[in-house]
């Protein structure tokens, strides 16, 4: 990694941390990246913390696709933190040595009511907000394919499909499939309404629309990853496979698959 050695630390401010950022700020610099303090100015984003803060780091700067992004927990290794905060001396090793290698994961575009798209690199979540069930139209490539009603609806991205979507009985897909999953929180299916029932996948070229029916339910939460939406009487939401991608640094023999079977089996 030659040409990458402005190194931007992501973590939460507190003190404990901040401590530990001291002596991490002094092991970078001694293995020769410079600490810079303004996120422009990075081509490395570090986030210090579990897979919560990876997320969170993602999204505050904004899905940079000109950085690669590094991922070190502190206490357990995640589904996006490769590394772990007292091995950081063998990461930066390992950078140097060329132990590691950068992916790129596929993120899903969400616009909603036709403005300014969000990223995601799990999901997005549409959920009803009280104890009465939301009713969404599904609309894939603008032609009308179910009516849903229940909780709510998940749209997730294959590195995402082994979390919120999992809980639901959503199938794990492997990243290299560039797609979005469909998975339907508890849905109503009796002779009224009627369902896939089942999660579907959705290959890159398509385009999801999924319109809130206004029925009194139509202040739904509108989650992005770990993110929730404060916007109220949401129309519509699209989301489609977005061409921008996020680079992450990981160990070579830490394959998704290895993650997979290490968290679940
Ligand atoms: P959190 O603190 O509620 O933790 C959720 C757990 O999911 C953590 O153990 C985290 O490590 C894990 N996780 C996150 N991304 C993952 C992934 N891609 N694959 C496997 N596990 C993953 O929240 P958080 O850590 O900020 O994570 C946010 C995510 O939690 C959301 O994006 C959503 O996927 C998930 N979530 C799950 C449920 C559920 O399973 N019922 C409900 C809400 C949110």
């Amino acid at each position: 990694m030659p040409n990458r050695k402005n190194l931007f630390f992501f973590y939460k401010q507190t003190p404990e941390l901040k401590e530990k950022i001291a002596h991490l700020r002094e092991l970078a610099h001694n293995n020769g990246f410079q600490i810079v303090d303004e996120i422009k100015e990075a081509n490395i984003i570090v986030s210090i913390g579990g897979d919560n803060a990876f997320l969170q780091a993602l999204r505050k700067t904004n899905f940079k696709e000109d950085c690669v992004y590094v991922g070190v927990n502190i206490d357990q290794l995640g589904f996006y933190t490769d590394f772990m905060i007292h091995e950081v001396d063998k990461m930066l090793e390992s950078m140097k040595s060329e132990q590691v290698e950068v992916r790129k994961y596929s993120t899903i575009e969400v616009t909603i009511d036709e403005e300014t798209p969000y990223y995601c690199i799990n999901e997005c979540s549409i959920r009803s907000n009280v104890i009465k069930t939301l009713v969404i139209e599904v609309l894939i490539d603008d032609q009308h394919f179910e009516t849903f009603r229940g909780d709510g609806m998940i749209v997730s991205t294959p590195t995402g499909s082994t979390a919120y979507n999992k809980s639901v009985r959503g199938a794990v897909v492997d990243p290299r499939l560039p797609s979005m999953q469909v998975s339907e929180i508890a849905s109503i299916n009796n002779n009224d309404y009627r369902t896939l029932g089942t999660s579907f996948l959705l290959s890159d070229d398509r385009k999801l629309r999924l319109q809130i029916v206004q029925d009194g339910n139509d202040h739904p939460i509108i989650g992005l990853d770990n993110e929730a939406m404060s916007i109220r009487h949401a129309r519509q939401l699209e989301i489609k496979v977005s061409p921008r991608q996020i680079k992450v640094l990981k160990l070579k023999h830490n394959s998704f698959w290895e993650k997979v079977q290490r968290k679940f089996l």
